[in-house]
């Protein structure tokens, strides 16, 4: 079983449809490329769903993991490790906030954030017992978990998943009107997030996010902002609420702060939210753990150069000063922010998948979302040829159809 389609034909029949891939079986990886079994290389424009901002096998964070791999792997959070400290420490301090609680999975630090402002909603703000919601926005896409595809408006992550957790109020992604109407003396959350990434890249109108801002701290509601695929360096800033030099009351943080090797996501607060959990309420086997923590300690010492974000923002400007040159040629509207774009292609062409797959024959691996529309997130550490190149990529493969 070595083979390409050997693979593939044994991997369809043994594993659950839940997703579809491409056909490229990948088995090597540095930096922005990667190697398939057959020995081609391609560019890699996903970054696995920007988890992969620092790129494949960056030294420093390979470092870390192997130093801590030999030495340390897992304590459970039943006694402390010397890990801990500093990364709840160092995370803190990128997000400005008093305390982290570590989980693994994005939907898990997404179930903990919804836990966390249901607690607070009960006991420090005085909602009526059992009578918490939280607003959330159409088009949203917080993980896959029963509560969270509760409130899904995508009917493939939602239908027949039923009985939905209750709780959940659904308005208009970017209309901060709709939200003050949604809330009541029940509002514990407004959850959003600052760019939507599943939903193919959607940028709010400036100001939006300011307002949603100004709006929680009116009605002493809590801003949740997933930053968990639009944080840590992807748009040009640490966080994509620092676009508007908005701070929300939690940050959910996932992806890209496992550097791309381990699964670690955390949310961050402030005492007088994140204090209402006590031992015993939440937790999780392996979240925080040493590994994760090294893991994660490596990547925010690189987030705090600050390199990251300014290349991403240096290269977000080529990224979609070339692409908004192919709107009419194959292409209806180009959306995002530093180094991600949604890229939506003329129906009448092609769809999404097609020119992905014609992609992937060129030697670029993109996928895409909703139909069609292409997101392109390259790891942050590619170069700015190899940029150039795959939209150059792109714009021939247009001309395929
Ligand atoms: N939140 C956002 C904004 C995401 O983009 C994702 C994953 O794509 C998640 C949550 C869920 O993360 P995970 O797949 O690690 O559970």
């Amino acid at each position: 079983m070595t083979t390409s389609a050997e693979l593939i034909e044994v991997s369809e029949r043994r594993s659950a449809h839940n997703y579809h891939p491409l056909p490229v079986v990948i088995h090597e990886a540095h930096g922005a490329w990667v190697t398939d079994v057959d020995g081609r290389r391609y560019l890699d424009c996903l970054s696995g769903y920007s988890s992969l901002n620092f790129g494949h096998g960056h030294p420093k964070i390979i470092e870390a993991a192997k130093e801590q791999l030999e030495r340390l792997t897992l304590t459970s959070r039943a006694f402390y490790h010397d890990q801990f400290a500093r990364f709840c420490a160092g995370l803190g301090d990128l997000t400005g906030k008093d305390m982290i609680l570590p989980m693994n999975t994005g939907a898990e630090a997404v179930e903990t954030a919804i836990k966390v402002a249901r607690k607070w909603g009960y006991e420090v703000k005085g909602v009526e017992p059992g009578q918490a919601n939280i607003i959330v926005m159409e088009g949203n896409f917080h993980g896959r978990t029963t509560t969270i595809v509760s409130f899904s408006t995508d009917p493939e992550a939602h239908d027949n998943f039923g009985p939905y957790t209750p709780g959940f109020r659904l308005v208009p992604y970017g209309s901060v009107e709709a939200i003050r109407q949604a809330i009541d003396a029940n509002t514990v959350a407004v959850l959003v997030e600052p760019i939507q990434g599943e939903a193919g890249v959607l940028v709010p109108a400036d100001g939006y996010l300011s307002d949603v801002r100004a709006l929680c701290s009116a009605e002493g509601v809590l801003m949740i902002a997933d930053e968990i695929q639009s944080g840590l360096g992807r748009t040009g800033h640490t966080f994509a609420c620092d676009h508007e030099g908005v701070v929300p009351d939690m940050y959910v943080l996932g992806k890209a702060l496992g550097g791309g090797v381990v699964p670690v996501s955390a949310i961050a607060a402030n005492r007088d939210v994140l204090g209402v959990i006590h031992p015993g309420q939440h937790g999780s086997t392996f979240g925080g753990n040493p590994l994760a923590c090294a893991v994660a300690n490596a990547v925010i010492e690189l987030l705090n150069t600050g390199d990251y974000q300014a290349r991403a923002a240096k290269l977000g400007e080529v990224l979609h000063t070339r692409l908004r040159e192919l709107i009419g040629r194959g292409v209806v509207e180009v959306r995002g922010r530093g180094l991600w774009a949604g890229i939506d292609i003329d129906p009448e062409l092609a769809t999404g998948r097609e020119v992905s797959k014609a992609l992937m024959k060129r030697g670029v691996l993109a996928k895409d979302t909703h139909g069609s529309t292409i997101r392109l997130a390259p790891p942050i550490v590619v170069s700015e040829d190899d940029l150039l190149w795959a939209i150059g990529q792109l714009t021939d493969a247009l001309y395929e159809f």
